[in-house]
């Protein structure tokens, strides 16, 4: 059975094609630059890569370029054979939590919280859409970066806001993130040999994106980002938690807008507003290197910021089995694990760092023998959680 994994943003449509049960990827790629003038869509499989440049005028177009060019590769023979398709969906404020088959009723509740998530919903709504479009009687499923956090505790999720921001307006934390912190944790459990049930994981997915997570026996208690993904740690181009004071008094100084601030704390801060050289973690690391002591600042801002965050975590989950590392960052970065776990020697965590250096892109436990805490390295796989998802929902 083919299933389709889709996450839609308001200007591309990444895809990738799995055999289920077996989990086999056949497929993936992205249709980019929707509704501009010149767009672009790349399909890779069987070790090819093939790209091709022309106008991609909406999600529906994406979406029957993307079914063509299965055919056209051969590696569907109709399109009947795709029995099933998930969504991510960025928020799902507090009406899932868990993921949905999706119908006209779903729709309508995930676009009525596009207030809550502006950017991604109603871009995540032109993805589901544009497949309604072409494959109306597919089954379809969304699934939330928020669901997988809805089981944190009221004192984790609320601000110390007047009460009525959130009886109102919903103010809360929700947090971001899910589908990896789910997998991540699952994976962990297993690979020291403990139960999901009876485990305590704090997981670090740093990518360009980054949040912490406290897991507890499976569920989500606490995690770092908040009622956006702008809160909890620094990240590329992302402040992560600031004095909130700073918004109206940079707004007076500067004479910008909220928006604009806001809009300077999303896409001119963290790696990037820091160092004023870039938000990717290898241009950081090649500026330190060359004695960019900007540069250097921002690592250091990161590395502390994530440790303080996992030290706060232990007091959630009342200790910690394990620590994961995941996505673009966590996943490959030995110096930034090292760094960050070499500041939590009061928990008498001892890096390994020949185990750290070789766990690159591949799971590893990174710690001696005598760390009382575990640390690992796991690859996140947010696509394939998606489509077990489906799988579980819709057959
Ligand atoms: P993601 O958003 O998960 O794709 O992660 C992107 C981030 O991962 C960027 O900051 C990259 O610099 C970082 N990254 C990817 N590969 C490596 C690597 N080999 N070493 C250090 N950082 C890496």
């Amino acid at each position: 059975m083919k299933i389709l994994a889709i996450n839609a943003g308001s200007s591309s449509l990444k895809f990738q094609l799995f055999e289920m049960p077996s989990e086999a990827v056949l497929c993936s790629g992205i249709a980019e630059r929707i509704g501009l003038e010149q767009g672009n869509f790349t399909i890779k499989f069987d070790g090819n890569k093939h790209e091709s440049e022309r106008m991609i005028e909406n999600h529906t177009v994406a979406v029957n370029l993307l079914l063509s060019s299965l055919l056209e590769h051969n590696i569907i023979a109709d399109y009947s054979e795709i029995s099933g398709i998930g969504h991510r969906v960025v928020h799902g404020g507090e009406a899932f939590a868990d993921s949905t088959i999706l119908d006209a009723e779903k729709i309508g509740e995930i676009a009525k919280l596009a207030s809550l998530a502006p950017l991604h919903n109603p871009a995540n709504i032109l993805g589901i859409e544009g497949f309604m479009a072409v494959l109306p009687n597919v089954p379809a499923v969304a699934v939330f970066d928020t669901a997988f956090h809805q089981t944190m505790p009221e004192d984790a999720y609320m601000y110390a806001t007047p009460y009525e921001w959130y009886e109102k307006h919903a103010v809360r934390k929700y947090g971001f993130h899910g589908t990896s912190h789910l997998y991540v944790s699952h994976e962990t459990a297993k690979f020291i040999g403990k139960t999901i049930e009876d485990s305590k994981i704090i997981v670090c997915h740093l990518g360009n994106g980054g949040s912490l997570s406290a897991v507890l026996n499976g569920k989500s208690v606490n995690t770092s980002m908040g009622f956006t993904p702008l809160a909890g740690i620094p990240m590329g181009t992302r402040s992560g938690d600031i004095d909130p004071a700073i918004i109206p008094y940079m707004m007076e100084q500067t004479g910008k807008t909220a928006e604009q601030i806001v809009d300077d704390l999303n896409k001119k801060s963290g790696f990037f507003g820091v160092s004023g050289i870039s938000s990717d973690a290898r241009d950081i690391t090649k500026a330190i290197e060359a004695g960019d002591t900007r540069a250097k600042l921002a690592y250091d801002i990161y590395t502390k910021r994530i440790a303080q965050t996992i030290a706060a975590y232990m007091v959630d989950l009342g200790g910690c089995d394990a620590i994961a590392f995941t996505a673009g960052i966590g996943e490959n970065s030995a110096a930034i694990r090292s760094d960050i776990c070499n500041q939590l020697s009061a928990f008498n965590i001892i890096i390994d760092e020949e185990a750290n250096n070789r766990a690159r892109g591949v799971a590893g436990v990174i710690t001696t023998g005598e760390s009382a805490i575990q640390v690992v390295a796991m690859p996140t796989n947010e696509e394939v959680m998606i489509a077990r998802d489906v799988m579980r929902l819709a057959f």
